[in-house]
């Protein structure tokens, strides 16, 4: 470890997936952090739960890997599926042996990577994560950041990372646009104990499943099943998360005798949206501060730890002495170009996928679907595009 003096501390805004993930980066190279969480605790939302082939690699780099494999469920496939024709065609993630250590998905809820990150920090002498800190706004001069909180307090430090999710205080602060679109639906995910497999005895633990009536995904995590709608436009958030409306949508996928036992239900409205810019002085965006995007694939939280894995050592290299200012902008051209030329352009393609109605154009997609995974070349070029080895490449090269 590097050592650094007192202020040359990196303020850390938003204690999510992606902003511990920076504190770790930085900590581990012995830049002084302070992670300013609003909450009074980590976030237990049911979010991420998909860990992608080269995440697994960062997080062993981390040393945090083998704690999240422990309690992930491990995935080597995931499916494409029609709620009337069953299995279209099954992906197969062993393909990429030849490209990473991790040729599968995790399966773990986004909150038990924060824990177990904390773990690590806690016993840290120069790393303090604060919560009931939210921040209002940051402040900047050429030789510091302030990050002001709602309780009037101040904190300063050399840089901060804005990682403070979608409606990001930080951002607003700067003045970054935030362009892009919000979908005209929302999505409803529900969480049951019950085994799906009950019902659909050969799914994965991954599946994408169109219709053109009603789309759904169903995911298993380590502790539940998750299945998620779309909620139409029109019906309120009230009507959808209704009882009587879960359950009807949980009888769509199995004929159950009594209720479905139900864990939780949330409802998401959904953007793709890409700030203006990472990179606002001393002040960066990371993670659904910086891009968000529909959950479909998996990409959000992925993309936002390897946003702050490509900026973490270059801050802490410009603190060293390393790098110069010019190193940092490095960060804003390649992350945002990831966002904007690969996340919004995939997720959006599953959306499109999912939700299309044209019977014509539907059987055409599943012929396609069919014809890659029976073509090994296709296959392996089709997994990779799913969850962005070739884009972690080139930021290595
Ligand atoms: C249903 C669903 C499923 C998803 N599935 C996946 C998936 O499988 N894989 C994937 O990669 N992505 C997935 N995503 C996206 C993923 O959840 C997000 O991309 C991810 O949470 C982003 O992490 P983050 O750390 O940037 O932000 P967040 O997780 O939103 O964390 C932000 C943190 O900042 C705190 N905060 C907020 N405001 C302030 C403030 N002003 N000051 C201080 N702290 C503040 C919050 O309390 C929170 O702790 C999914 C999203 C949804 C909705």
């Amino acid at each position: 470890m590097t050592s650094t003096s007192a202020d040359s501390r990196v303020l850390i805004a938003g204690a999510g997936p992606v902003g511990m993930t920076a504190a770790l980066i930085l900590a581990r190279e012995g830049v002084p952090v302070t992670v300013l969480e609003a909450g009074s605790a980590f976030s237990t939302e049911s979010r991420a739960s998909t860990f992608h082939p080269p995440t697994l690699e960062m997080l062993e780099e981390l040393d945090v890997l083998d704690e999240l494999m422990k309690i992930g469920l491990y995935v080597p496939t995931f499916q494409y599926r029609d709620r009337e024709r069953g299995l279209i065609a099954e992906l197969d993630l062993s393909l990429l042996s030849g490209d990473t250590k991790y040729p599968f998905r995790i399966q773990c809820e986004q909150s038990k990577l924060t824990q177990i990150i904390y773990e690590k920090l806690k016993d840290v002498p120069h790393v303090e994560v604060l919560f009931d800190s939210r921040v209002t706004v940051v402040e900047q001069d050429d030789h510091s950041v302030t990050a002001v909180l709602e309780n009037g307090k101040r904190y300063i430090g050399e840089y901060l990372i804005g990682t403070d999710g979608a409606r990001s205080a930080v951002r607003k602060s700067v003045g970054a646009e935030f362009e892009g679109v919000t979908y005209p639906e929302r999505y409803l995910v529900i969480s049951t104990h019950e085994d799906i497999t009950s019902w659909i005895p050969d799914i994965s633990f991954v599946n994408y499943i169109s219709d053109p009536q009603e789309w759904l995904v169903l995911l298993r995590t380590p502790e539940h099943w998750r299945a998620m709608f779309p909620v139409r436009e029109g019906v309120s958030d009230e009507e959808a998360q209704s009882m009587e409306n879960v359950q009807h949508k949980m009888q769509t996928i199995g004929d159950k005798q009594g209720a479905w036992p139900i864990l939780h239900t949330t409802i998401y409205r959904v953007h793709q949206r890409v700030a203006n810019s990472y990179r606002f002085g001393r002040v960066f965006l990371a993670g659904d501060a910086a891009h968000i995007n529909n959950p479909l694939g998996g990409l959000g939280m992925n993309s936002g730890i390897h946003d702050v894995y490509h900026l973490a050592p270059l801050i802490a290299g410009r603190i060293s002495g390393s790098h110069d200012d010019a190193d940092l902008d490095s960060y804003d051209l390649y992350r945002r170009q990831v966002s904007e030329e690969y996340v919004a352009v995939e997720t959006d393609k599953n959306w499109r996928r999912l939700r299309e109605t044209n019977e014509e154009e539907r059987l055409k997609q599943q012929q396609e679907l069919r014809e890659i995974v029976a073509d090994p070349a296709r296959h392996l070029d089709y997994v990779r595009g799913t969850c962005m080895l070739s884009e972690v490449a080139n930021a290595r090269s």
